[in-house]
């Protein structure tokens, strides 16, 4: 039998895996395997742990000998929850994670082992991480990669190794990772908008940074997937003919969720629970056998983290319902892509959430503040933004065929809209209140009440939009590390922030009152920044149009997107917030040409490999069987051309595919000689690239005549609907 037909079987033969039901409450069960502060309490000595509360709210610096206390506590709960191994667990910028095992017992050198793990393994470690990308910046022998601890974020066990999150930096002090920036940002922005928050209250000491993503992924079952070289390799179907049915019917979306799939998803909300992974949706999407899941949004760098966790465990407990997951941004031709959207939000150590409006004229002072200044940072650095989410698979989602435009913009929706229309046009210092009706009312100071904004007002095709209380980063990749997103974000708004703070101090200096020399500058960011506010159908042709004459990045090329981290603007915003100095910039744009060559490289040698050695053998075996049918029905004088048509097809699309597969190869060989990195994977994504569709138009054409007996890659309706 067909190895295709084996695999169908296999398929439907795998029922639903059971699943352990946990037998108590999640709060029960909550963050168990996580050294939180009620364990640290348990397992450190009250100074102990007053120092290390005081390090991970404050930042303050934790001496060696607390951290070898520290250090003894977690080791202990580590040994007593199983644990054998510790690992420094990093986020290089290869994406995923990287861990390097270590076990608690050392020999002592007469045959018996003592546990070793002190404060000075805990807090610092230097991984043989020479292969991990760093875009030049650890070219010499000398030049090493350190992992420090991040005590922000917890240490947690998973199997049987206790991971413990860290930083990953060069000897040199360069960031090597997503970890090192994201502090940054999210200080360089608490710093920022504390300071503009002080022209409403004063008691407000730090700001935080929140995100909350919503992670999107596509699941197959793993027999199907084993026989697909393309899935296996490059986590997306170079080819395939759409299935009769796909997703017109939308009736996967919130559609019952199959009971293989809640097995799998029962089992993967158990286990993130217990790693403290706050999740609490779980939904259908649009497209068939594609889901959504969603925590309780929470500080950014625990958040990101969080996700990069939930990442790994899924794709192992799919394993055991037999499902591979798709985390791909576009695995499916002609069917929604996966993505991640980064809810996104500043709040007070006071409790205040920036982007929420307020009750009182003051507070609803402060939340416009804060919005037009988001904007105009957005405004600003939409190239940048663009390039932070960009890359070789998620470049199919914004650019692409049947995606949304490469161009960023910001949905504010008609209420926040005519606020800001009512801003610009009004008296510099009347109050900013909102009727019961939640409509702007812009003249004298009288009972404000509560506004709740309507955030039902959701426009779905906008990559950036505020949602009532928070802002939607809906670009970003179902396979991205939100951090890049986040940072850039952070960044942009810190410098925005710095300057609008000493733009109206400058005006109150002049001797204008603060509330007025607030309005007075608003309303000339919101002039200046009118161009990226786009509350329309960003879908549309006429977007595009619209977008490049206001001025927006239209950029569609991936590698050419990349050069706008090294555009001056980005240069100096970055070093003004101490983000990321200009040789961290140039390396990791550097990482990321390099990368978008090799996953372009993979995909070109996967699709050629298929076409000659899966689909043009497949196509001589069917033509085979014509032509001799066709032979003989001559033979025996029966006249008809169909079948020398479908001969003459057939023969048409593989000597097509087999010309454009040896361009492609050379192609390739061109590209491959270029030494430098930007000019490589624009040669790859200019001559390269560009044969995919080509090749795959005719491999799907074939797949529509072709017996079905004898096609040898699971099809569409196969791999989307079996579950
Ligand atoms: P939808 O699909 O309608 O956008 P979801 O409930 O799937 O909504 O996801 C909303 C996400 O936004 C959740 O992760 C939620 O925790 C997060 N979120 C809600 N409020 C905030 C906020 N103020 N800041 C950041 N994230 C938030
Ligand atoms: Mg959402």
């Amino acid at each position: 039998m067909l190895l295709r037909f084996k695999m169908v079987e296999a398929a439907l033969n795998h029922r639903a895996v059971d699943v352990k039901a946990p037998s108590s409450r999640p709060s029960d069960y909550f963050g168990e395997k996580v050294f939180g502060r009620n364990v640290m309490r348990k397992y450190l000595d009250k100074r102990t742990y007053e120092a290390l509360l005081s390090t991970m709210d404050n930042g303050t610096p934790l001496s060696l000998e607390l951290a070898d206390s520290v250090a003894a506590g977690m080791r202990q709960w580590a040994l007593d929850n199983g644990a054998d191994h510790y690992t420094h667990w990093f986020q290089p910028l290869t994406g995923g994670t990287a861990e390097k095992h270590d076990s608690f017992s050392d020999p002592d050198g007469k045959g018996l082992v003592i546990e070793s793990f002190s404060g000075k393994v805990l807090a610092q470690q230097e991984p043989d991480a020479s292969s991990f990308p760093n875009g030049g910046i650890r070219n010499t022998f000398e030049a090493r990669g350190y992992s420090a601890w991040d005590p922000t974020s917890p240490a947690f066990i998973v199997d049987t190794t206790l991971c413990i999150p860290t930083v990953f930096i060069a000897y040199t002090g360069e960031a090597l990772d997503y970890k090192v920036p994201l502090l940054r940002s999210m200080s360089a922005v608490d710093k920022a908008a504390t300071a503009v928050c002080h022209y409403f209250d004063k008691s407000v000491s730090h700001v935080k940074t929140f995100l909350g993503w919503e992670q999107e992924f596509f699941l197959v079952d793993e027999s199907l997937w084993a026989v697909r070289p393309d899935l296996v390799l490059t986590g997306r179907t170079l080819m395939g003919h759409e299935s009769a049915k796909n997703q017109q019917l939308e009736d996967h979306y919130f559609g019952a969720i199959p009971s293989r799939v809640i097995n799998f998803m029962r089992d993967l909300e158990y286990e993130s629970l217990k790693l403290g992974i706050p999740l609490k949706t779980r939904h259908n999407e649009v497209a068939p056998n594609q889901f959504e899941l969603a925590p309780v949004y929470e500080e950014a760098n625990l958040a990101n983290d969080h996700n990069q966790l939930l990442m790994t465990i899924m794709d192992k407990i799919a394993r055991r319902h037999h499902f591979r997951v798709l985390l791909h941004e576009k695995p499916f031709k002609g069917i929604n892509g996966s993505g991640k959207h980064n809810n996104w939000s500043l709040g007070t150590d006071t409790g205040v959430n920036l982007f929420s409006p307020g009750k009182t004229p003051s507070e609803n002072l402060q939340f416009i503040t804060f919005l037009v200044n988001v904007i105009a940072a957005v405004y600003k650095h939409n190239g940048l933004l663009k390039a932070s989410i960009m890359s070789a698979t998620n470049a199919h989602r914004l650019g692409a065929n049947e995606a949304p435009p490469a161009i960023i913009s910001a949905f504010l929706g008609a209420q926040i809209s005519s606020i800001l229309d009512k801003l610009e046009r009004s008296a510099s210092d009347d109050a900013i209140r909102f009727d019961a009706k939640n409509v702007l009312k812009m003249s004298g100071v009288a009972q404000i009440p509560s506004i709740l904004l309507d955030n039902t007002d959701r426009n779905r095709t906008s990559p950036f939009a505020f949602t009532g209380n928070r802002f939607e980063f809906r670009a970003v990749g179902s396979s991205d590390n939100c951090a890049e997103a986040i940072i850039t974000l952070c960044s942009a708004a810190a410098e925005q922030l710095t300057e609008f703070k000493i733009n109206v101090d400058a005006r109150i200096e002049k001797g204008v009152k603060k509330d007025r020399a607030i309005y007075e500058e608003l309303k000339r960011l919101i002039k200046s920044c009118k161009a990226v506010h786009f509350d329309g159908n960003g879908y549309s042709d006429e977007w595009k149009q619209e977008a490049a004459k206001r001025g927006l990045d239209c950029e569609t090329s991936a590698p050419k997107i990349f050069d706008r981290y090294l555009d001056s603007a980005s240069l100096k915003m970055f070093d003004k917030t101490g983000v990321f100095n200009k040789v961290e910039l140039e390396a990791r744009t550097e990482v990321k040409w390099e990368t978008y060559t090799k996953k372009i490289q993979i995909e070109a040698r996967v699709l050629g490999d298929i076409t000659m050695n899966h689909i043009i053998p497949v196509a001589s075996k069917y033509e085979a069987v014509l032509l001799d049918k066709a032979y003989k029905m001559k033979e025996l004088g029966i006249k008809f051309d169909s079948d020398v048509e479908l001969i003459r097809d057939i023969q048409l699309h593989t000597s097509a595919l087999q010309k454009l597969v040896a361009d492609m190869v050379d192609a390739r060989r061109v590209a491959n000689r270029i030494e430098d990195q930007r000019e490589k994977a624009i040669k790859y994504h200019d001559t390269v690239a560009v044969y995919f569709d080509e090749i795959r138009d005719h491999i799907d054409k074939m797949e529509e005549v072709i017996d079905d007996q004898l096609w040898p890659l699971p099809k569409y309706r196969e791999l989307l609907f079996i579950r």
